[in-house]
């Protein structure tokens, strides 16, 4: 079969390897739609860097690997013990790898597994390939009214609506978010899907502005042009946002941040930051303010994710901006997202024609 690996540095190649075979408690999945991610992006840039060099803890394997983390398909095939799923049903993949014995994961954080990788970065094949095999725990049936196109959304909104989830957000509280990128658009959209009525947004780019716009944000504030503390003041009731999602990783970001949260109030990061960044404590301790840290989601955040769009409190068809096929995926996926990052938001391969 065919699939996209990622070999190191700007190298990816569209190879030919074996079809996975199903054993316990796994399911075959045929990958329809998988996005690229910005951690994709940062491997083929910079990488290898989340992808193992030497082989993974828990999936043993080493680059080349198979990419894709986002991505939606049908089951083509299922163990003899598993009853969850049928062939046919059409799914969206929760890929957290986690070994299930160290301390996070006894604890029910998965996330914040020790040893813990991804489904498309440290092994066990990705959804840009023809098949998959996958532990049924990984997959996640899609309600009728829920498309393929969005099924391959459901991981990065799952990002931002963890975000949300386990910050101190609460109804009717204002918060900021920096960056208007993939992540910062899911975590407006959870926010709406909430109920927030103070959604302030801070993004440079025009196209990611109306984005923005688009996804409900309230306010939206340019940093080269505004003085983001002050407006941040100026919006809620003169002293600050209850909550900062920090999806942009970069330092003039994270000061004017933290200065926009009121006093007890709290930045969460959820960006990937590319170096280390100066942290000024007196920020934290003058105001007692708290900073906190989010990876990915736990269990539950996907089918949160997919009931919210079900129901029509999430609407997010509109951040696929291209699609594209297999055989597109350098030039017209990563290439593309290197090029006009300010004008894509997400590319979905087809990985599969639908039958
Ligand atoms: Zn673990």
């Amino acid at each position: 079969m065919k699939a996209v690996r990622f070999h190191g540095k700007e190298d990816i190649r569209i190879d030919t390897i074996p079809v996975p075979q199903v054993n316990k408690g796994q399911v075959k999945v045929k990958p329809i739609w998988c996005g690229i991610c910005g951690s994709d992006l940062h491997e083929f840039l910079g990488g290898p860097g989340l992808c193992p060099t030497t082989p993974h803890p828990i999936t043993g394997e080493t680059v080349p690997l198979t990419f894709g983390h986002e991505f939606s398909g049908i089951v083509e095939e299922v163990a003899d013990d598993v009853t969850e799923f049928k062939i046919g049903d059409r799914v969206c993949v929760q890929p957290i790898i986690y070994d299930g014995t160290c301390g996070a994961c006894k604890a029910g954080y998965i996330n914040c597994c020790y040893s813990n990788g991804f489904v498309g970065l440290s092994g066990w094949g990705g959804g840009l390939s023809e098949h998959i095999v996958l532990p049924k725990s990984c997959c996640y049936k899609l309600p009728d009214n829920v498309s393929l196109e969005v099924g391959a959304l459901i991981e990065p909104l799952a990002v931002g609506w963890h975000a949300v989830e386990l910050s101190p957000y609460k109804d009717n509280d204002s918060a900021l978010v920096l960056g208007g990128g993939p992540i910062g658009l899911a975590v407006i959209q959870a926010l709406k899907a909430k109920g927030c009525k103070n959604v302030i947004v801070s993004e440079v780019s025009s196209r990611r502005k109306d984005f923005a716009r688009h996804f409900g944000a309230d306010h939206i504030l340019d940093p080269t042009k505004e003085d983001i503390v002050q407006r941040c003041r100026d919006l809620t009731d003169g002293w600050g946002v209850h909550v900062a999602y920090d999806c942009a990783g970069v330092q003039a970001a994270f000061k004017q941040g933290v200065l926009a949260v009121r006093a007890r109030g709290t930045i969460v990061n959820i960006a990937i930051w590319e170096k280390d960044a100066t942290i000024t404590p007196n920020d934290f301790c003058f105001k007692e303010r708290s900073y906190m840290g989010i990876a990915t989601y736990e269990g539950g955040d996907f089918q949160l994710v997919l009931n919210a769009i079900s129901e029509g409190r999430m609407n997010p068809e509109a951040m696929i901006t291209k699609k594209i096929a297999f055989d597109e995926v350098v030039e017209g996926g990563f290439m593309e997202l290197i090029r006009n990052k300010d004008n894509t938001v997400k590319i979905l391969v087809q990985a599969n024609k639908l039958e």
